[in-house]
């Protein structure tokens, strides 16, 4: 698969040029940044070939097959819409834009393309979240009662730019991380949220933006989900818990980018610790978009799929914001 990339990004630089190298024939082709100086570098650093500011260039390139976005979010919509425009597959960085009913836009763009398009929520691609959710599927717990998300960090340094201070450029630690925390309730419990009830807070690095939010979500089979996220939280560690009428899962380290965790089940029996594959998170994704577009299988996350979870997460900042529940508007999405 013959790539462009389009944003200079950090997640660009520490994982997706490795990620999309590794599968056969993985090339990348082409930088885009917004400015001349930060595509010259990155190309450099990287070892790419060509960049420029403009999306066209690369766009108008025959030879390249497929556009991994990872603009900041404001962008993400006329750059994906670009590429469909172009006849590209499309692999966007949640959200997919500011708001779900853009990006039902843009995978109704592409489906009507013929386009392969996948949103790169990597959570699902863990081996410890498949292997929970195995276990839940298989009926291990029982019925699911409630799932706890605790996905509280610290923004690192480097990334203390546009997400704590810029609302426009699609800022705040909802947009950022309860989209990922929707995305693994729906991955998980394999049902849509349905209403939601939150609030939100600056705690120290969000400004005009939120930092923390935390929230509890209505599923339609009547469990619960109580979801925790935060840029501002050096020592919580993260995870997830499962609660069902036969037993508990509890899943510690899991929220990360890194194929790492432990995992422990509890029944009437007592604790099992529970093995996963330690695969990488990104390359699983990637692999799955391209068998996609080989024709073999579908992608790890669809376009739908990060539609349904920016729905969720724009629940979120409305529930917080009037104080209401919020039921989630999921538009046209099936
Ligand atoms: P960055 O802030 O590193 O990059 C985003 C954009 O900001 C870049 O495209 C670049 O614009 C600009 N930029 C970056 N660094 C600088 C700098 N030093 N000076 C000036 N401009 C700069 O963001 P992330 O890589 O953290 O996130 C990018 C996207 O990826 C977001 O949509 C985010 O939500 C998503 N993401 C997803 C993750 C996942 O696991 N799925 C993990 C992390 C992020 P330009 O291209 O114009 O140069």
């Amino acid at each position: 698969m013959i790539w462009a990339l389009i944003g200079a990004s950090t997640i660009a630089s520490q994982y997706m040029v490795d990620a999309l190298r590794a599968q056969p024939a993985g090339t990348v082709r082409w930088i885009i940044s917004g400015t001349a100086v930060r595509a010259a570098e990155f190309a450099a650093a990287h070892d790419i070939p060509y960049s420029d500011t403009h999306l066209a260039a690369a766009l108008d390139d025959p030879a390249v097959q497929a556009v991994y976005i990872s603009s900041t979010n404001d962008r993400h919509m006329d750059q994906a819409l670009g590429a469909i425009a172009a006849g590209k597959h499309v692999l966007c960085e949640k959200p997919l834009a500011l708001t779900a009913k853009d990006a039902a836009q843009i995978v109704a763009a592409a489906e009507a393309a013929g386009v392969v398009f996948a949103t790169n929520h990597h959570l699902r691609c863990a081996g410890s979240h498949q292997a929970v959710r195995a276990l839940i599927h298989a009926g291990r717990i029982g019925r699911v009662l409630s799932l706890r998300i605790h996905h509280a960090v610290h923004l690192p340094e480097n990334l203390q730019g546009w997400r704590i201070n810029s609302a426009a450029s699609g800022g705040g630690v909802v947009p950022d991380i309860t989209v990922h925390d929707a995305d693994v309730a729906r991955f998980l419990l394999g049902e849509d949220p349905q209403s939601v009830v939150a609030q939100v807070t600056s705690s120290g690095l969000g400004q005009g933006v939120e930092d923390s939010a935390m929230s509890v979500w209505a599923m339609p089979s009547g469990a619960m989900v109580m979801s925790h996220e935060s840029f501002t939280h050096p020592f919580a560690g993260s995870g997830l818990e499962v609660h069902g009428t036969e037993g508990s899962i509890f899943a510690r380290g899991v929220m990360t980018q890194q194929p790492v965790g432990e995992i422990e089940m509890v029944t009437a029996k007592g604790r099992e610790v529970v093995r996963f594959e330690a695969h990488n998170l990104y390359q699983f994704g990637v692999a799955r978009f391209c068998d996609a577009v080989a024709g073999r299988g579908g992608v790890a996350a669809s376009g739908w799929d990060g539609v349904k979870s920016l729905a969720v997460a724009e629940a979120v900042r409305q529930a917080a914001a009037t104080g209401a529940q919020v039921s989630v508007g999921y538009g046209v999405a099936p």
